[in-house]
């Protein structure tokens, strides 16, 4: 069993500390806002602490899960950051979903202090993280990835090193392009088959079956055709990783065409109120669009 500290206890974190507690791992947790990290002691024990250098202290993994490349930043270099407080040889495992170039940063940073650094960003969304079943992409030197993986199992479906720092990352822009093009064919599906008549929900039941299934199309396709976003993956997050890839896509000549409208069509949904949203309400920007209802 390690030693670990968990930094940062919203939708995805809290439950991952929580799988951590349970194997067993010994554990400290940070949350900037106090009263989450007590209610999570107060549910699996261990201790709290109320800056990310005194969690970091005497853990052997320092795990975060927080909200863009400056939160990252914040936790790692602040004046009370996580590296302040690690002692050599522990290893930071990154699961915020953040630049590559944060991630080559901080990991150089880290590297000078004779620290450990890995990438290590998800997907699987809040079940995945409650269930424990998230797909777990990484980057960062072999012999650190090697000590982490057996923690990460704790609520991991899958997890393979990708290369080198920012692999993972890099990994998860390709997992964020699939998605939104992806929904947005599936928004159009559904709205297609409203405008048509049809049933979409016995539609889906045949064409999941078939060559145009997918896990959206399995696990998102009722709220949908109901009109329900209010769960899931934010709107906003959604645009802070389209921004991530549309810029990288833009350094290394990679052309994004679809991605980039769908883009524009989630600043649509935000200009509803839709940021809080989950990112399959693509289908009530259509309806909106629709004078005819
Ligand atoms: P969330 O519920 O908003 O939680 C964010 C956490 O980060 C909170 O604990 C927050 O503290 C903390 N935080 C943010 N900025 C901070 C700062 N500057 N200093 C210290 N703590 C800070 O977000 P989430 O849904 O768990 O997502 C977290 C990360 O995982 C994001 O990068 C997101 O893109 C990624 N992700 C999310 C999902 C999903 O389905 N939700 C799936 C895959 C990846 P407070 O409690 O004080 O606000």
């Amino acid at each position: 069993m390690a030693r670990v500290a968990f930094l940062g206890l919203g939708v995805m974190g809290f439950p991952m500390a929580g799988h951590l507690a349970a194997k067993g791992h010994e554990g400290t947790v940070y949350n900037r806002t106090l009263a989450k990290a007590e209610a999570w002691a107060a549910r699996h024990g261990g201790r709290v602490a109320t800056t990310p250098a005194a969690a970091a202290e005497g853990a052997e993994f320092v795990m975060a899960c927080v909200g863009n490349d400056d939160d990252l930043r914040q936790v790692c270099k602040g004046a009370e950051g996580a590296f302040g407080g690690m002692r050599k040889g522990a290893v930071f495992v990154d699961h915020t979903t953040v630049s590559a170039a944060v991630t080559r940063e901080l990991s150089a940073e880290a590297r000078r202090l004779g620290l450990g650094f890995v990438d290590a960003p998800v997907s699987g969304g809040q079940a995945g993280a409650e269930n424990g079943q998230l797909s777990i992409m990484c980057g960062g030197a072999e012999a650190d990835y090697a000590r982490a993986e057996p923690v990460l199992a704790a609520y991991a479906r899958i997890c393979r090193r990708l290369g080198e720092s920012g692999a993972g990352q890099l990994a998860k822009m390709m997992n964020q392009i699939c998605i939104a093009g992806l929904l947005q064919g599936l928004a159009e599906a559904l709205r297609f088959g409203e405008k048509a008549g049809m049933d979409g929900k016995a539609v889906v039941e045949v064409i999941s079956q078939g060559a145009a299934g997918s896990w959206q199309m399995v696990n998102r396709h009722a709220t949908m055709l109901e009109g329900r976003f209010d769960f899931g993956f934010a709107v906003d997050w959604m645009r802070k990783d389209l921004g991530i890839c549309l810029r990288t896509a833009d350094e290394i000549g990679a052309p994004l065409p679809v991605t980039a409208l769908v883009d524009q069509f989630y600043k649509d949904v935000q200009a509803m109120g839709g940021g809080r949203w989950d990112t399959s309400s693509l289908i009530a920007r259509l309806r909106a669009l629709d004078p005819a209802g």
